[in-house]
């Protein structure tokens, strides 16, 4: 699998101030749209007089010409904290490690991934983007924001457009155990620290299924998930006859067909990649002493990692005669090394703290897969 690394180079594209005579269907202004925990999203729109935002323009600097993108397009921009990758890292990761595991001699998975264009971002352009921040994100995050560089990248525009289509995200997360969880479980790997975050934070059941049911395989139960994140994903409401066609052709794509296939292989693929064992959590052991290759073995922990992280979008085309579905990964942000050691933090207190074993208090509505097939725990007594 590791092959020579490919060198992402400066990019061709500039993201810049526009010249003063810049015809006006070639202006473009960028446009705050959403954040995740480390990136802000901003859409590249066509510039309007009403607006009067900043004029931006893409420039190719290898033609020497200003262009405007084919497809809708938005700009995501790394926010610069600790432990997370800069855009320039991103595309290195996945031009060398990611995008080459979806395609083998017997699979191609190709079609799920999305080209990452590297662009270059002026810092005038850099100054407005930061001045659209504002009160939508924490002191913290906002003095981190985009401060260490300068690079982006352009990515397909997933938002919904009325009457046409519609994305919902959803997190494969863990789609199999965790290889270093007590024997009996009560619970997966993602439910677990689920149930942890929710002793401290309160229980965040909207929106959420146990990823075992994910790739299960079985419509039915999945269909009250879907239905509920597709009247979430919708600004206006659906035919009812429209919305249960819709629901029903998510969830048989997800049990089914194409999508049901790349969940099946995600966790294949983290399986086959996770270098660890047990004794991964003794405390007084790191990383294998003596590994057969230590690169490999951080590579592919840090992979796997990285595929228990990403998104997946399911796209819903309905305005033809048939709904049609696809999906697309997000978010294959090849992870640091320097985070094993948090990882491996993480799991012991899922594991010390009994999380794994739902020996907690726990309501009537655990979500786990893993625990609806147990008997309940017996609670002790005093
Ligand atoms: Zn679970």
């Amino acid at each position: 699998m590791i092959q020579e690394p490919i060198d992402v180079g400066v990019p061709s594209v500039v993201c810049k101030m526009a010249p003063e005579d810049t015809p006006h269907h070639l202006l473009i202004e960028l446009v705050y749209f959403a954040e995740g925990a480390a990136n802000n999203i901003y859409k590249i729109r066509p510039w309007t007089e009403k607006s009067g935002r900043t004029k931006a323009v893409l420039w190719d600097s290898a033609t020497q010409t200003i262009f405007t993108p084919e497809a809708s397009k938005v700009l995501r921009m790394s926010k610069g904290l600790d432990k997370t990758p800069d855009c320039r890292q991103i595309k290195l990761g996945y031009e060398e490690y990611l995008k080459r595991l979806f395609k083998g001699p017997n699979v191609d998975f190709t079609e799920h991934l999305m080209d990452h264009d590297l662009v270059y971002v002026e810092h005038a352009i850099v100054s407005d983007l930061n001045s659209q921040v504002g009160s939508s994100i924490s002191l913290r995050q906002r003095n981190g924001v985009l401060t260490q560089e300068y690079f982006g990248l352009l990515l397909p525009d997933m938002s919904t457009v009325p009457g046409s289509s519609f994305a919902i995200e959803l997190k494969p997360k863990w789609l199999a155990q965790s290889p270093t969880a007590p024997q009996h479980a009560a619970r997966c790997r993602t439910c677990a620290m689920r149930a942890s975050k929710a002793s401290k934070a309160g229980a965040k059941s909207h929106g959420y299924i146990c990823p075992l049911y994910l790739v299960d395989g079985n419509p039915e139960q999945i269909k009250p998930w879907i239905h509920q994140k597709v009247l979430d994903a919708m600004e206006e409401p659906l035919n009812p006859r429209l919305e249960d066609i819709i629901v029903t052709t998510m969830a048989d794509y997800l049990t089914s067909g194409e999508g049901h296939k790349l969940l099946l292989y995600l966790r294949w693929l983290q399986r086959r990649l996770d270098p660890l064992k047990s004794d991964f959590l003794n405390p007084r052991l790191g990383a294998p002493k003596d590994p057969p290759n230590p690169h490999f073995w951080v590579v592919n922990l840090c992979l796997t990692m990285t595929l228990r992280d990403c998104s997946m979008f399911i796209i819903v085309h309905y305005d033809g005669n048939e709904p049609r579905v696809e999906s697309k990964l997000v978010d294959l942000d090849f992870k640091s090394s320097q985070k094993q050691y948090d990882w491996r933090k993480k799991e012991l207190l899922l594991v010390n703290g009994g999380w794994y074993k739902a020996l907690d208090l726990f309501s009537g509505d655990e979500p786990c897969k893993l625990f609806a097939r147990q008997e309940r725990p017996i609670r002790y007594r005093w």
